[in-house]
């Protein structure tokens, strides 16, 4: 038997579907709906429903677009369509974005390569990032993939896949978080750091 009553355990198992939310949380966020204006709950559902209407990816560089057309980024002269910087996930675009002075193109591969996982390049955009450089309109690629197993093992594998076309590729290089001390830097942190570093003059 559910321990709630049934709209109210019906709408615990939907917010259990999002990411971190657990059954203790779950049960908060449903006893906090319940206590929303008949206007404020209707809005909360109408957003559910728009976001999955109104938000569509971009056919060029699968980020996420307001048309069914190129994003605003794939469609501005502005930018510099002979950089690509690729990422795993359409919030990665928004972060970068924030990186004052990119005025590039972005690449979303909708995640990382994990042999565990089963996912295998046929699962990412791939293909369409190769189709993308093959038009031989594109300079550099910056693999900006995440620094983890997968994103580790994507970058080199988009590096060997893309050597052909001759195009510059590099990896963004992470290291010691601004502000940050490399006393409490982990050794892997530091590493990378060490790795990514920079000659003066270059
Ligand atoms: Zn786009």
């Amino acid at each position: 038997m559910a321990e709630y009553i049934a709209p109210i355990q019906r709408l615990i198992e939907e917010f259990r579907r999002l990411p971190g939310v657990g059954a203790k949380t779950a049960a908060r966020y449903a006893f906090a709906t319940l206590d929303l204006s008949d206007e404020a709950a209707a809005e909360f559902a109408e957003a559910i429903i728009a976001i999955k209407r109104e938000v569509h990816k971009c056919p060029i560089c699968f980020s996420l677009s307001e048309s069914a057309d190129a994003c605003e980024i794939c469609s501005s002269d502005k930018r510099d369509r002979s950089v690509i910087c690729v990422v795993e996930n359409p919030k990665d675009v928004m972060v970068m974005e924030r990186v004052r002075g990119y005025r590039g193109t972005y690449h979303v591969l909708g995640g990382s390569l994990s042999p565990i996982d089963n996912v295998t390049p046929d699962d990412l955009t791939v293909s369409a990032l190769v189709g993308r450089v093959a038009t031989g309109e594109i300079d550099e690629v910056i693999i900006a993939t995440n620094p983890t197993p997968g994103g580790d093992t994507t970058a080199a594998y988009l590096a060997r896949v893309l050597e052909p076309y001759g195009v510059r590729t590099s990896r963004l290089a992470y290291g010691i978080p601004v502000g940050g001390d490399i006393e409490y830097a982990d050794e892997v942190t530091l590493y990378r750091a060490m790795e990514g570093r920079r000659y003066f003059g270059e």
